[in-house]
């Protein structure tokens, strides 16, 4: 009775799960889709208490009040800004879980098994230990680069596919002779030096990548960390573990193929790990030569050119995440909508600092969904438009990816938006954005720069627009 019960409650968590994902999947429904998700966790921990064996719940209870205790602080005090790492070490932790308990069933009492049964239990442990150590040392080395702590400068070492086969080759190796060990006492060391192996791999394999290919890296340890938790559910012969890490692993894979189309990167060299590193250049910052003569406006300028638009386009980037200004935002376009101009927002696949993060950003402050268009929906409608307004985004809109060749961004689709009539771009600085390349867009004739953090000049807008 209780195992059915059991079985019954993982299956629903499951079909959560998927009406989570589909929920996810458009704006309107978002909502609905995390509350699929809320409800199904919740099924599946109560579902997993009640099918523990021996019941050892003070464990259980040591484990899991902490953990939801520093979750739910850490959840609740990110900043937007800072989701990027904070899904990064997430993912580290369910590396280093698919690490761990692969170790624990490989030491621990062993169940009775047929061979076959063993062998294959042999083969999913190692598979899972090693998805586990790449998953957590690449999401710690993402976390590094994402937090800043660590250069987003690529690694180069000489030879680095060459080094990166070799170590699949010996971990292959290890797999085997992990295998064919009469015991775990002797299984343990090819298990061992394998975990460290794949570690190496994973760390090395996130370090080559570029500040510019890091969101695809983001997405595919998504991925990394769904297929982890996938063998530690095939490990702990947990079906609802299974199919939520095959969920994760698959929705990230396509994640990663979508990222890759916006970034204009093969998804096949994503997936070998040999990517980000075209032209082997990092991207350097403003080199200090100007490049243009650079024209400013003030906001009450930028509120009149505004308001005497028929049609705008607003692109908003990391910076407008950064200043939180889409409260003020929404004002202005519900003023200038009132008056009859037609706003519409433009949204880059990549635009701030995870995927969905400016649509995140709109949805909060009730901008609605019909007014705002993905990038090809939208990128052939700048020809035809007033003003195009850039808020606080930059690499998104930088013209090089697409007439410099030797640009680190090269061939990455951008907005095309110095194609209306006037350009007005808001930022603090002619500082580069993430990928730090320069941006021949702000020395365009028809660019004007408005300077100042989003939120102050925004209000400024604003309050132009009111007087
Ligand atoms: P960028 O980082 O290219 O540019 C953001 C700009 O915002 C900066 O140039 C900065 O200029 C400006 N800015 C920062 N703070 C403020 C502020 N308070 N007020 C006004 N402006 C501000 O962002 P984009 O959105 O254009 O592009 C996203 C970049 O991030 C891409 O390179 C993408 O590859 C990368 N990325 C994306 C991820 C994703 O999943 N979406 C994940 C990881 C990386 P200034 O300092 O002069 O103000």
């Amino acid at each position: 009775m209780k195992t059915s019960l059991i079985t019954i409650a993982y299956i629903a968590a499951s079909a959560l799960f998927i009406l989570s994902l589909g929920g996810l999947s458009k704006q309107e429904t978002a909502r609905r889709g995390n509350w699929y998700g809320i409800i199904g966790m919740l099924i599946a921990l109560g579902a997993t208490v009640a099918a523990m064996k021996d019941g050892n719940y003070a464990l259980l209870a040591g484990a899991l009040i902490p953990g939801l205790i520093v979750g739910g602080i850490l959840a609740s005090r990110v900043q937007m800004t800072a989701m990027p790492q904070l899904v990064a070490a997430l993912h580290s932790f369910v590396g280093m879980a698919a690490v761990l308990v692969g170790f624990a069933t490989y030491l621990g009492p062993q169940e009775k098994m047929t061979t076959a049964e063993q062998n294959i239990h042999l083969v999913e442990i190692f598979i899972g230990v090693c998805i586990g150590a790449v998953t957590f040392t690449g999401s710690v080395i993402a976390f590094l680069k994402l937090q800043g702590t660590m250069s987003g400068k690529p690694l180069m070492i000489p030879g680095r596919h060459l080094i990166n086969l070799i170590m699949l080759f010996v971990t292959i190796g290890l797999g085997v002779a992990f295998f064919v060990s009469p015991d775990a006492a002797t299984g343990q060391w090819p298990l061992l030096i394998a975990t460290i192996i794949t570690g190496i791999l994973g760390a090395h394999f996130v370090m080559a990548i570029g500040g510019a290919d890091m969101p695809v890296v983001v997405s595919m340890l998504n991925s990394y960390s769904g297929w982890a938790a996938s063998a530690a559910g095939f490990m702990l012969s947990n079906d609802l573990l299974i199919i939520t890490g095959a969920l994760v692993g698959s929705s990230g894979a396509i994640l990663s193929y979508i990222m890759c189309r916006g970034m204009n990167r093969s998804f096949v060299s994503v997936m070998l790990g040999g990517f980000g590193t075209e032209g082997g250049t990092t991207a350097t910052s403003a080199s200090g030569e100007p490049q243009g003569e650079v024209r400013s406006v003030d906001a009450p300028t930028a509120a009149s050119m505004l308001q005497q638009s028929k049609k705008v386009i607003i692109v908003p980037g990391y910076g407008l995440a950064v200043a939180q200004a889409q409260h003020s935002l929404a004002e202005v376009v519900k003023i200038l909508t009132e008056a009859g101009t037609e706003v519409k927002f433009a949204i880059h696949p990549v635009a701030g600092r995870l995927p969905g993060h400016m649509n995140v950003l709109l949805a909060e402050a009730n901008i609605p969904y019909d007014i705002v268009f993905e990038m090809d929906e939208i990128n052939n409608e700048f020809n035809g438009t007033d003003v195009s307004w850039v808020i606080g985004a930059n690499d998104i809109v930088n013209p090089s990816a697409l007439d410099d060749p030797a640009s680190p961004i090269a061939g990455m689709p951008v907005l095309h938006v110095w194609e209306a009539r006037d350009t007005i771009v808001m930022k603090r600085s002619m500082a580069s954005g993430y990928a730090g390349v320069d941006n021949p867009l702000f020395y365009k004739e028809n660019t004007l720069m408005l300077f100042g953090d989003a939120k102050k000049v925004v209000d400024e807008i604003l309050t132009a627009m009111r007087a």
